[in-house]
């Protein structure tokens, strides 16, 4: 694949969709062309599993079911989105991907990651980040962040407990990987965008772009 791959992980209010927003403003002004998907959705089938997924109303959905949906998802962004425009030589930025599921689905909700794994693998083919933002927040303020948010979605409903496991989980599915950067998310907006940066340029540069 000729593009760039970024994917920013991190729990619910970690900074991610600001981050990427300052990111993809940052490549643009650079001439470079890029692309921010989201996950779940990001295409038409993948909104709709999205609605399905995050209604609040929904509290009957199995975990297996959840799984399933989130990798449907997630196969027909890859298919209809991620995969062309990073053949096309584009620099795609998504929120969330395949660890997103590793750690909620696999971790949290108990079904294991190499369960995980095996229902995402056919979806996601080739496509693999070159580089993954780890934003990691501790407990104390992503909940602090949460209390002023209103509307939250069945995903972020979920009580203290599961939210330490989300928390622990990515701690654990995170580390030790070449392509994985951790990040303090209890730093200023600014110091993490500037650290982003730093490390985009790197990864720019090994793809001699
Ligand atoms: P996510 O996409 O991970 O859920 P957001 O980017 O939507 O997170 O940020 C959640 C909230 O936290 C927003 O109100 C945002 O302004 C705030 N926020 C983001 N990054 C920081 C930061 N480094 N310090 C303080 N507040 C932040």
């Amino acid at each position: 694949m000729k593009g760039l791959f970024i994917v920013m992980e991190g729990p619910d209010s970690s900074g991610k969709t600001t981050q990427i927003n300052l990111l993809k403003e940052y490549l643009e002004e650079a001439g470079y062309e890029c692309l921010i998907t989201r996950e779940p959705g990001g295409t038409v089938i993948g909104e709709e599993v999205r609605q399905l997924i995050l209604n609040p109303e929904h509290k009957e959905m199995s975990p297996v079911t959840e799984m399933l949906l989130y990798a449907a998802s997630r196969a027909q962004l890859v298919h209809e989105v991620i995969g062309p425009a990073l053949e096309e030589g584009k620099i795609v930025i998504s929120d969330r991907f395949v660890d997103s599921s590793i750690v909620y689905q696999g971790i949290a909700r108990k079904l294991g990651i190499s369960t995980v794994s095996a229902v995402n693998a056919p979806g996601i083919g080739i496509y693999r980040p070159d580089g993954i933002f780890f934003i990691d927040l501790s407990e104390a303020e992503g909940l602090r962040r949460k209390k002023e948010q209103k509307n939250l979605d069945r995903m972020e409903q979920e009580g203290i407990d599961f939210h330490h496991m989300v928390s622990e989980g990515y701690r654990k599915v995170l580390s030790g990987r070449p392509e994985v950067m951790k990040i303090d998310g209890g730093r200023s907006i600014d110091t993490i965008q500037k650290k982003i940066r730093n490390h985009v340029d790197e990864l720019l540069k090994k793809k001699n772009r």
